[in-house]
C-alpha cells in the first residue's frame, strides 16, 4: 500500500565522501607513524570503456586519499601467463598493499585463475577463495567492496540489524552471496532469492531489508515491498533513451518503490560511490595489517 510520504533517499554519495575523508585522515596518521604511504595497484586488460571509467575513478580516489596508485594498462591480447607474471610481481612488491585486477577480463584469460593468484592478504576486492571462506566462517579478511558498502549504508540507516528480515535478490559471488553473509553476521534473518525463486514478489514483501543485485532494469516494483522497508539498489543498468542518449537505472523501480519504502538508495548516487570508498578503506586496512605483521616479524 502506498504511503502518504515518499521514502527517504539514502545519500550514498555523502556517505562515501565521509568515509573517504576518514580514510584520508587515517592515511596521514599511518604515514607519519610508519614512514610509508599505502599503495594500490590496479590492472586493466583491454579497452572496455566501462572498465576504463571504473579504473580512472579508483585511481583518483586512491590519490585523493593520500595513497599511491600504480596503474597497469595492458593490451587486450595480453596472454594469461603475462598477466599472472604481473600479479606475481605485485604480490612480491613491498610498496603494494592492495591488488585489483579489473573484471571482466578478455575471454582467453581464466579470471578465476587470476583472482586465485593474488596474495589473499593483498586481495582488497575480497574475491580470492580464501577471503570468501574467511567471510563464510566469520574470520577477518577482505570483504568485497560493494556488499561492504551496502552493509555500511544499512547500519547507518537502521542501526542494529539484529532480528530484521532481509531478502537479498541475486546470488553472485561478488555481490549476492557476500551480502547475505554480512547480513547474517549482523544477525538478520536472511533469505537469498534468485532466478529460480518462486513468487519473488511474495518473498520480497516479507522483508524489512531488500537488497536488489540482479542486473535487470527496474524489476522490483513498489507493490512488492513491505511498507516502510529499507531498499538497497545495487543494480547499474544503462537503458536507451530517445535521440541516442542513455541513462542509468537500478534494479528497483525507484518511482513506485519510493511510494512504499521507508528509505531507498537512488541510482546513481547510492551504492556505486560506496564501492570505491570501501576499496580505499580495504587498501588502508591491508597496509595496517601488513605493517603489523612486519613488526611482529622484526621483534
Ligand atoms: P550477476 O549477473 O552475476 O548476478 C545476478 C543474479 O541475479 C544471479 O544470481 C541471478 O540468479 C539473479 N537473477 C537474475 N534474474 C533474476 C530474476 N528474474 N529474478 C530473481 N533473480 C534473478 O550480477 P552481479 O555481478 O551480482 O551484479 C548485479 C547488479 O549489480 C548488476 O546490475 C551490476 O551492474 C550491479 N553491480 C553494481 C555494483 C556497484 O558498485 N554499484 C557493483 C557490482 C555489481
Amino acid at each position: 500500500m502506498p504511503r502518504s510520504s515518499l521514502a527517504r533517499s539514502i545519500d550514498g554519495k555523502a556517505a562515501a565522501l565521509a568515509l573517504r575523508a576518514e580514510v584520508a585522515a587515517e592515511v596521514t596518521r599511518f604515514t607519519a607513524a610508519t614512514g610509508r604511504v599505502p599503495g594500490l595497484a590496479v590492472v586493466l586488460v583491454g579497452e572496455d570503456p566501462a572498465s576504463a571509467v571504473y579504473v580512472h575513478s579508483k585511481g583518483k580516489a586512491t590519490i585523493d586519499a593520500g595513497m599511491q596508485g600504480f596503474e597497469h594498462r595492458l593490451p587486450a591480447d595480453t596472454s594469461e601467463a603475462a598477466l599472472l607474471a604481473l600479479v606475481d610481481l605485485l604480490n612480491a612488491d613491498p610498496v603494494v598493499d592492495g591488488i585489483l585486477v579489473q573484471l571482466p577480463l578478455p575471454s582467453h584469460i581464466d579470471a578465476d585463475k587470476v583472482t586465485t593468484r593474488i596474495d589473499p592478504d593483498k586481495d582488497v576486492d575480497g574475491f580470492h577463495p580464501v577471503n570468501a571462506g574467511r567471510l563464510a566462517i566469520g574470520l577477518s579478511g577482505f570483504v568485497p567492496c560493494t556488499p561492504l558498502g551496502c552493509l555500511m549504508l544499512l547500519r547507518a540507516e537502521l542501526g542494529d540489524l539484529s532480528g530484521k528480515s532481509a531478502v537479498v535478490i541475486g546470488r553472485s559471488n561478488i555481490v549476492g552471496k557476500p551480502m547475505a553473509l554480512l547480513l547474517l553476521g549482523d544477525s538478520a534473518t536472511v533469505t537469498i532469492a534468485h532466478s529460480r525463486t518462486r513468487d519473488l514478489p511474495a518473498v520480497v514483501r516479507q522483508a524489512d531489508i531488500v537488497v536488489a543485485a540482479v542486473g535487470r532494469p527496474e524489476m522490483v516494483k513498489g507493490d512488492w515491498l513491505k511498507p516502510g522497508a529499507t531498499v538497497i539498489d545495487v543494480g547499474i543498468n544503462r537503458i536507451d533513451k530517445q535521440e541516442g542518449k542513455s541513462r542509468l537505472v537500478g534494479d528497483v523501480d525507484f518511482a513506485s518503490a519510493s511510494a512504499v519504502a521507508g528509505a531507498i538508495t537512488p541510482v546513481p548516487g547510492g551504492v556505486g560511490p560506496m564501492t570505491i570508498a570501501c576499496l580505499i578503506r580495504n587498501t588502508l586496512v591491508s597496509a595496517a595489517r601488513r605493517e603489523h605483521y612486519q613488526m611482529e616479524k622484526r621483534l
